[in-house]
């Protein structure tokens, strides 16, 4: 335990609205139905005490249906506020904390109490007190319109030409929407402006070649889960030594993955492909970056049983895939 724990390790795979420490959603829910004694109450109210009892998916889609409840609550430059300040202590505070440094995302929002430039500004105030330990990446989701991809890729340009502390461009959302062929060109325009470029790949059986060709076409610089990489996807991933974000527990729970030892991860390890591990959503899915690097370690069943030697090294490949 010791060992992981003081490990330098670089989260880069953990979503805000998906990170907030339960304590932190409870107080939130509370002022918000302290606020809002109709609007949404039963939602937030079912919500919550989903979050409190501990999820249980039976596919991935399942999971999105979360997120309506805390964007309720977290729909005040407020709350954003907070839960941005909880979510990037929770990584960084500690002694040890769980990681050195971390590239957080989040989808930029409006809601009627905000607009999603000041969304997206709350955050990086927030963020950017934690001074050079954190920077942000914006989350372009795939239910978005193609207009609404433009405008956000174009605000996360705009952000980093103001010399923000935004260092990347993100794909998530339900991985079952949206049409690449038209986000593509959108997404690999970043790199002009200076951004790198991470996508969710292959998250599903169900994404096809086509989808996963046209994505790598954008050129992304890191690539989350790929979990189900047809040979010619996985032939252009290894020979362009793109770093796979592995977030272990969120694929056995979303059920992507049945077990740890026939997770993807071993493959890339087989290949001596760069990974790094990663949390993905610790309010669902109540895990830790240090629980995660202890699945690594563990003898199987239980984890991969890695020598520490190996998961040293994944920690210094994590530490070196970061868009600093
Ligand atoms: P936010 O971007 O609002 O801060 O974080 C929550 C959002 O991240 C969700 O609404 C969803 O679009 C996205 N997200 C979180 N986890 C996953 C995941 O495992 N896969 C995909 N595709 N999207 C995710």
């Amino acid at each position: 335990q010791d060992f992981i724990k003081c490990l330098p390790k670089a989260e880069v795979h953990a979503h805000l609205n998906g990170c907030i420490p339960l304590k932190c959603l409870q107080d939130l829910a509370k002022d918000y139905l302290a606020n809002n004694p109709t609007t949404a109450a039963d939602e937030v109210q079912r919500g919550l005490a989903v979050l409190e009892t501990g999820v249980v998916l039976t596919e991935i889609s399942d999971f999105f249906g979360l997120f309506p409840a805390i964007y309720a609550v977290t729909s005040t430059p407020t709350a954003v506020k907070k839960a941005a300040h909880a979510v990037l202590s929770s990584f960084l505070s500690g002694s040890p904390a769980q990681c050195q440094y971390i590239e957080l995302r989040t989808t930029p929002r409006k809601t009627p109490h905000m607009t999603a430039r000041e969304y997206f500004t709350t955050v990086l105030d927030v963020l950017e007190t934690f001074q050079g330990r954190a920077a942000l990446i914006l989350s372009i989701d795939r239910r978005m319109s193609i207009e609404d991809v433009k405008t956000y890729v174009q605000m996360a340009k705009d952000f980093k030409q103001a010399g923000r502390a935004i260092v990347g461009v993100d794909l998530c959302g339900d991985p079952l929407t949206g049409d690449m062929k038209e986000f593509a060109p959108i997404l690999s325009s970043v790199h002009d402006a200076g951004l790198k470029l991470t996508l969710h790949i292959a998250e599903t059986p169900q994404n096809d070649e086509e989808d996963t060709l046209m994505l790598l076409s954008a050129r992304p610089d890191r690539l989350g889960h790929a979990t189900f990489l047809t040979p010619a996807a996985q032939a252009i991933v290894l020979r362009n030594q793109i770093p796979v974000e592995i977030c272990l527990t969120s694929n056995l729970l979303c059920k992507t993955v049945s077990t740890l030892q026939d997770h993807h991860v071993t493959n890339f390890l087989s290949h001596k492909h760069p990974v790094v591990i990663c949390t993905d959503d610790t309010l669902p899915f109540r895990n830790s970056l240090f629980e995660e690097y202890a699945l690594l370690l563990a003898a199987p069943p239980l984890g991969l049983g890695l020598s520490g030697a190996e998961v040293e090294r994944i920690a210094h490949v994590g530490m070196q895939a970061t868009f600093r």
